[in-house]
């Protein structure tokens, strides 16, 4: 069976917060950068009747249970905590919150709002710094710098977070990046960070990135691997292809263990629930006209242009997510995990006793256990962790089989 990890939610709650302070050229998020107090308070009001929407869309058990909360965005770290003590308070009058997390952005955090955060709830702090290398930080159009990574960390540290998880960005072209990555997770790790997401430079079609020839498949092969050795020596235990650290996410892990989640806020996305009428659950997003207004080049949403426009949120659902949906989503996030493929879970979902034998004689997967690329360990089926940046070609083998 899939062995779920050891956390009391079995829901997700993420609350997208499109405000930034400036578009950064890699980045296809749904985001804005132009934007007033008003545009900003008629979200706020907007996101609240969406997470009421949501919440009578989960059913109710005899007892409260247990959701993560996760406020990403965008810069969710531009505001003050008691801009979010509202979407909390909705929350917790249905749920025991087992984390909750906020991303922010070194650029814009400010010292005293940390323990404000921390006062509302907020245990788990994300840090989009992206490296600590100056030529790395300017071509990526980040304005802050490594000081001001490092003066984060220390902030939200001495505020009381123990959970400080920073995103990196790695892949660039070798030229580029003039300080070596496992160096920068030594810094980070010195000055207090718990873990850290890194992520290779992909290109976005629809971001100012989309003709820049930048990203280098080579040379993200050999940072993923400083990267990987330099976590395991600092203690930061594999939790996911990109995610690193000492301490447990139990919201990440709503997402790659296929638990259901509910998604709030313009272009956020969400999984509701399986049900008599969606045995496997069914998947919405919100706000798709908003979406396609964006200004051409850098996916940006422009509030100016549309009063209202947070108003008469539009959901658009995909049809029932049918059970071959169900394994592909499985297989692609769980071979992501240290956890892999259960055998007997599979046999169980696919309802054929002989898929593992199938899986076991597949030349390309019998060779990839030979090669230690593949482990088999009893019921379990995973990639090995440094081939787990290829799980893409493995992922599509596994399903080729399933079908
Ligand atoms: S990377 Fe972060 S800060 Fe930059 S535009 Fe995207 S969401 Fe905003």
């Amino acid at each position: 069976m899939i062995s779920f990890p050891k956390q009391k939610s079995r829901i997700g709650i993420y609350l997208h917060i499109p405000f930034c302070p400036h578009i950064c050229p890699y980045c296809d998020f749904v985001k804005t950068s132009k934007f007033t107090k008003k545009d900003v308070n008629s979200f706020f009001s907007e996101l609240s009747a969406q997470l009421e929407f949501f919440l009578k869309k989960i059913p109710v058990s005899t007892n409260k249970e247990y959701a993560t909360v996760y406020f990403g965005g965008g810069t969710p770290g531009l505001f003050d905590a008691f801009v979010y003590k509202p979407l909390i308070d909705i929350i917790r009058d249905r749920f025991y919150i087992e984390e909750m997390t906020l991303e922010t952005n070194p650029l814009t955090n400010i010292k005293r709002r940390f323990s404000d955060y921390l006062s509302v709830g907020f245990d788990r702090i994300t840090l989009g710094a992206q490296s600590l290398c100056p030529e790395t930080l300017k071509i990526l159009g980040r304005k802050h710098t490594r000081e001001t990574v490092i003066k984060n960390i220390k902030w939200a540290h001495a505020a009381g977070f123990n959970n400080i998880q920073v995103d990196l960005i790695y892949g660039l072209k070798k030229e580029i990046r003039t300080i070596n990555i496992a160096d920068e997770i030594q810094e980070l790790n010195e000055a207090g960070a718990t873990g850290v997401s890194a992520y290779a430079l992909s290109i976005e079609k629809r971001t100012l990135f989309a003709n820049k020839d930048i990203a280098c498949d080579e040379n993200a092969a050999l940072e993923y691997s400083l990267l990987l050795n330099k976590c395991k020596s600092l203690g930061f235990k594999q939790l996911e292809t990109s995610n690193f650290s000492k301490m447990e996410t139990y919201h990440n892990n709503i997402y790659w263990y296929g638990m259901p989640y509910v998604g709030i806020g313009t272009g956020a996305h969400g999984l509701l629930p399986s049900s008599e009428e969606h045995p496997f659950g069914i998947r919405y997003r919100i706000g798709e006209e908003e979406i396609k207004s964006y200004a051409p080049g850098n996916d940006e949403l422009i509030f100016s242009q549309q009063e209202n426009r947070m108003k008469n949120f539009s959901i658009h659902f995909e049809p029932s997510r049918t059970k071959q949906e169900y394994l592909e989503e499985m297989i692609f996030t769980l071979l992501r995990t240290p956890k892999g493929i259960s055998l007997s879970w599979l046999e169980k979902v696919t309802e054929n006793k002989k898929i593992s034998q199938k899986i076991l004689a597949n030349a390309k997967i019998k060779r990839g256990i030979e090669e230690g690329k593949i482990i088999l360990d009893n019921d379990s089926i995973f990639l090995f962790d440094e081939e787990k940046i290829r799980g893409d070609l493995w992922v599509s083998e596994f399903i080729s089989l399933i079908k």
